[in-house]
């Protein structure tokens, strides 16, 4: 019945490994649209959304994708405290149909959790297309689980699933009984020892499942050993227990328990799957296979890497031009408009100058960072960045990375606040420190406004090839400075390369959307949030304190000016010489604003700021304003650009003007070079310094960034101006 009132609610966490088509399952469960990444470890955000069936409630959570639940990793610790801490009713693990077999591994471990399961059987169209046999029956029998094939792309088998739900939730019903995976006599025996010292400790035994803990601490597991600290204070005699223990079986298997425990657990697989699945002999290799033939290749890996990512770019600055012409005018539309309509005053000026300007300034950009969003989604989603990942680890490795860092590095290029968010997916947290650390020298999208304005007024001939020059100059400098790094403060300490190459997929165009318009909403977010409240403040601090009056001197000109005019009028002869004072008139009035409103600067906080600063930037060959537009940069490297055409005294949209301004004031090609290295590796702006601290869970490595980088940016430009006037370019 439809909108029956007693609707239950029932608690669902989908578990799986990543790219086994849990957000599938879940977009299609739900009709909830988000995604974040789509390799291991970047879907940490947990995603829930609502599905209704047959009159109950479904309240479904996206669980981060983990192929275990026995690593200290984020996301399987997310994974395991969602099961221990919301106590779903039930967890559906979504698997890899041709997968079977691995990602089962996870399935041994969640029913050790003691949580009711439901296993989706995703991909079941490749499982067909690959002619593998499965007695899914038999196989939901042995594991005693119930089983359902899905198509999570094609939505098929969703209705199935959420009544397999319906089925486990049943009080008393078969499914209730748990299987036991037997990890053999020796450890079995010491299982039981535990169990009893475990009941008598408290009430741990009320919050955790007994045999878990056990297990667990036989494992050695440092997630169990926590959850056991904090519960109880007997942990100590169950600990020296464990270790005891830990130690006669090492001695027994000449081994580590924990290896020991996981070949018991593939065994326990493969024997299910022995009496449930054939897979036919494989003739020739796949497709997949064949496409990573040449796509991995040794010799034309690297090449075929760096066209798509020139293509890439290619796409981001030329396509991006069109709507690019479209948002500006719009934005040149409702400043207008404002000017118009609203009384002239503060206010106006806030609208108008403040908001208007610095937001519309950077929201030009949109249509850029959409398409590069798009492409690298594109390149996530077929499966092609794990490649890229795996093509550069030799690379990588000589300085001192991994390959994985590869994936946020070129998420840079889009933006350093997901790329930071997508070191994730490095296990250890040295590389995900390391990588965080040289990912904001990967040069953002905001930094690009800064590039368009010097190299085209400045090397108008070459503006293309500089800005690809200070593209590839970023790249240089975060490897050599992560060679750095990597040979001092993170010495040693080095994770092992493992990438899993899922099979290549041809991307849903909604799964490609969804997952772009995901990226977007961040840069949208940051727009009305930080880049607003900075464009707010930079024009507060630009608008005061006002001059009383206008300064005497330009004032006498003005009325010298006016006289003139005047005087002009009435001697002119010809309609032409009309025209032609009229036209002299307004120029030098216009000029005059302009001298004002430099006056004016100089007296607010900004040009007293200025003047404090000019010291420090003049070895550089920056004057004071621009050492103001830098130090705007820190709310967001889009401000930079913004601020400069208030400082200039121009209009910021009218580029030709800065253009001109800019060279008047003494800038010459040697300084504008310095200025876009300087604006390169200076200081991550606020946003992805925010993002830092967050992700190395502490502030240390974000001040580190802070500094490291303003003074390399420093030095370097140092070199770059002082070099270039000793050869005497400047
Ligand atoms: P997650 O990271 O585990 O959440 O996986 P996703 O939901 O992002 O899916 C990974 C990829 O598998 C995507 O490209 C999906 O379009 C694709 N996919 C999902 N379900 C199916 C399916 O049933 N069959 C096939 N062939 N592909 C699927
Ligand atoms: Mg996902």
């Amino acid at each position: 019945m439809a909108g029956k009132p007693n609707t239950r609610r029932i608690k669902i966490g989908l578990a799986g490994n990543p790219n086994s088509g849990k957000t599938t399952i879940f977009n299609e469960l739900t009709g909830a649209h988000q995604k974040v990444g789509n390799w291991p470890g970047v879907t940490v955000e947990v995603k829930q959304g609502i599905s209704h069936h047959k009159g109950y409630e479904f309240e479904i959570t996206d669980l981060p994708g983990t192929y275990s639940l026995s690593t200290q990793s984020k996301e399987e610790r997310i994974a395991r405290d969602f099961v221990l801490d919301h106590r779903p009713d039930v967890i559906i693990q979504v698997v890899e149909g041709p997968n079977l077999e691995r990602n089962l591994y996870l399935t041994t471990q969640l029913i050790e959790l003691e949580v009711p399961i439901v296993i989706a059987l995703n991909m079941y169209d490749e499982v067909r297309a690959k002619k593998i046999k499965l007695r899914l029956k038999k196989l939901s029998e042995l594991l005693n689980i119930p089983i359902v094939p899905t198509i999570g792309r094609r939505g098929k088998g969703m209705r199935r699933l959420l009544n397999a739900v319906l089925e486990v939730t049943k009080d008393g019903d078969q499914w209730s009984r748990p299987v036991r995976i037997s990890y053999g006599h020796e450890v079995e025996d010491h299982i039981a020892e535990l169990e009893e010292s475990i009941s008598l400790a408290g009430d741990l035994k009320k919050k955790y499942p007994i045999r878990w803990l056990s297990l667990g601490l036989i494992e050695g597991d440092e997630y169990v050993a926590s959850r056991v600290h904090n519960a109880t204070a007997l942990h100590d005699g169950l600990f020296v227990q464990a270790l005891d223990i830990r130690k006669h079986l090492a001695e027994l298997f000449k081994t580590d328990p924990e290896d020991y425990i996981t070949d018991r657990r593939y065994g326990f697989i493969s024997g299910a799957l022995k009496e449930s699945m054939k897979v036919p002999e494989s003739r020739g290799s796949s497709l997949t296979e064949k496409i990573d033939d040449i796509l991995t290749n040794r010799i034309l890996g690297l090449p075929i890497l760096f066209f798509l990512m020139w293509l890439l770019f290619q796409a981001t600055f030329g396509l991006g031009q069109y709507p690019m012409a479209w948002i500006e005018a719009g934005v040149e539309f409702l400043g207008d408009a404002a000017s118009t309509w609203l009384p002239a005053g503060a206010a106006r000026d806030l609208i108008v100058n403040g908001i208007i300007g610095g937001v519309g300034s950077v929201m030009v950009f949109l249509p850029n960072i959409l398409i590069l969003f798009l492409g690298i989604s594109l390149l996530e989603d077929t499966g092609y960045m794990a490649r890229a990942a795996f093509v550069t680890d030799r690379v990588m490795h000589a300085l001192g990375l991994h390959g994985k860092s590869f994936i946020p590095l070129i998420m840079g290029f889009g933006c350093s606040v997901p790329a930071v968010m997508a070191t994730r997916m490095l296990e250890s947290k040295r590389d995900r420190i390391l990588t965080m650390l040289i990912v904001p020298l990967m040069s953002c999208s905001a930094r690009l406004p800064i590039y368009i304005l010097f190299a085209g007024t400045f090397f108008p001939e070459q503006a293309g090839n500089v800005i690809f020059g200070i593209y590839i100059f970023g790249i240089l400098m975060a490897l050599i400075v992560g060679r750095l790094l990597s040979s001092t403060l993170f010495k040693g300490d080095y994770s092992p390369f493992v990438m899993e190459l899922p099979s290549y997929r041809l991307p849903t165009l909604k799964s490609i959307l969804i997952h772009m318009w995901f990226r977007a909403q961040m840069y949208l977010r940051k727009m009305g949030g930080v880049i607003l409240v900075g464009s707010i403040i930079l024009w507060f601090l630009g608008a005061y304190p006002k001059l009383d009056e206008k300064p005497e001197d330009l004032s006498e000109i003005e009325n010298r000016v006016q006289n003139e005019y005047r005087l002009g009028m009435r001697q002119a002869q010809t309609a032409e010489d009309l025209n032609i004072i009229t036209r002299e008139y307004d120029l030098r009035m216009q000029q005059l604003e302009r001298q004002t409103n430099a006056r004016e600067l100089e007296q607010t906080f900004i040009g007293r700021l200025g003047k404090v600063l000019a010291p420090v930037v003049q070895p550089l060959g920056f004057d004071w304003k621009m050492g103001v537009a830098l130090l705007s940069g820190f709310v967001a490297k889009e401000v930079v650009v913004s601020s400069m055409g208030v400082l200039y005294a121009v209009e910021a949209e009218e580029e030709a003007l800065l253009q001109n301004a800019l060279k008047k004031s003494g800038v010459t090609p040697l300084i504008a070079l310095g200025f876009m290295v300087f604006s390169l590796l200076y200081t991550p702006c606020i946003a992805s310094m925010t993002a830092i601290c967050k992700e190395s869970g502490s502030y240390r490595w974000m001040l580190l960034s802070i500094f490291y980088q303003t003074g390399l940016a420093w030095i370097v430009t140092f070199v770059i101006y002082q070099g270039g006037r000793l050869l005497g370019v400047g």
